[in-house]
């Protein structure tokens, strides 16, 4: 949806639904596939009958990618042009929502190993990050500006930040994670105070920094326990390029882009009652909910939009609304035993469009 309200304000959520191909043990067990993808209506069908109860319904969005959508079509067709804004000067984010085991990690490209083939290239299952990567230091290369590239990567995990670059969890595993706050920047933005900042130069020294963040990730995951489906991961990628104007003055242009990972929406509607951790899936829901609300607000136009009410909406807050761009792909499974968690993504997803 592009919704222009006045001169300098304008919405821009794109929601785009991804189904993965089912696995080699829903195809084993032969489970039997409950949704239909239309690329060209850009429809999702959901039909099935369960207890001789039909149940039909079918959504749409701004682009649908079914089960043989390759990775490179979804970078070209959907998100390249989100990372051309953030060249142009723009802050702009990329969210994957959905269960667990439903592809938002693949998707983004943060698992290990996937991200790049063995000769630095682009491999076919690398993900948007390192696609994104590419597209920036390609484009960055080729233009004769000046530029320098900044990188953070945290982790929000029951609503408390750590810093995934602070420490290597390789070279020092007893490292305690700190726990960082958000403060306002006085300019209406928010810093999260003592976040390191790694400039980087070339694709390898971002891949690199990402692989450590990572690495860190799955560390602190194993040493205190987490589970990371429960947590969301934030690289943000700042883009700073001199311009010099026809005039000769010098203006630096400052893009952002947001690349999100979001905690498995499964979250939302079972763990507090299931598992009786009921602060944990409170803080979970806080992140995941708040999102949908502020995506809503911005979406409908509402006057007031709730970004202090997460810790994730706080965070990312001058990357939505205003002049950005924001990109949610919404990722299902097509299986029957999926199809209750499927209708919840797919109503979330439908909401912020
Ligand atoms: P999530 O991050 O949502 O929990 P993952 O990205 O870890 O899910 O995906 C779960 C599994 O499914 C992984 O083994 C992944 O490689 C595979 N997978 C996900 N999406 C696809 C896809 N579109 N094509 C092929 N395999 C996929
Ligand atoms: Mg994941």
């Amino acid at each position: 949806v592009r919704i222009k309200s006045d001169k300098d304000k304008e919405v821009n959520v794109q929601v785009l639904l991804r189904c993965r191909p089912p696995n080699a043990d829903e195809i084993k067990n032969r489970i039997p596939t409950v949704l239909k993808c239309n690329e060209a209506t850009r429809e999702v069908t959901l039909a099935q009958n369960i207890a001789s109860k039909q149940i039909d319904r079918t959504f749409a969005f701004d682009k649908v990618f079914g089960t043989d959508a390759s990775q490179e079509q979804i970078y070209d067709d959907a998100m390249f042009s989100v990372v051309q804004e953030a060249l142009e000067g723009f802050n702009c984010t990329i969210f994957a929502y959905g269960q667990t085991g439903t592809g938002k990690t693949f998707t983004m490209g943060t698992e290990g190993g996937a991200v790049l083939a063995k000769d630095g290239n682009l491999a076919p299952n690398s993900g948007v990050i390192p696609r994104a990567v590419k597209h920036i230091f390609t484009a960055l290369e080729n233009a004769d500006s000046e530029y320098s590239i900044k990188v953070t990567f945290l982790e929000l995990y029951n609503e408390e930040i750590t810093d995934l670059l602070a420490c290597d969890a390789r070279v020092h595993p007893g490292d305690k994670q700190a726990k960082l706050g958000l403060c306002e920047d006085g300019k209406g933005g928010v810093l999260v105070r003592g976040l390191e900042e790694e400039i980087v130069r070339n694709q390898t020294e971002i891949l690199s920094v990402l692989e450590r963040g990572t690495a860190q990730r799955r560390t602190a995951e194993t040493q205190l326990n987490k589970q990371s489906s429960r947590s969301h991961s934030v690289l943000t990628i700042t883009i700073h390029i001199k311009e010099t104007t026809a005039e000769g003055e010098e203006l630096i242009k400052v893009g952002k882009l947001n690349l999100v990972d979001l905690a498995g929406s499964e979250n939302i509607s079972r763990s507090g009652a299931r598992d009786g951790r009921a602060r944990e899936a409170g803080e979970i829901n806080k992140s995941l909910l708040t999102l949908g609300r502020v995506i809503s607000a911005l979406v409908e136009q509402q006057s007031y939009v709730p970004y202090r009410d997460s810790k994730l909406t706080r965070l990312l807050r001058e990357s939505l609304g205003g002049k950005t761009k924001t990109c949610i792909v919404a990722t299902v499974s097509p299986c029957l035993n999926s199809l209750e968690e499927t209708l919840s993504t797919l109503d979330y997803a439908h909401r912020a469009k």
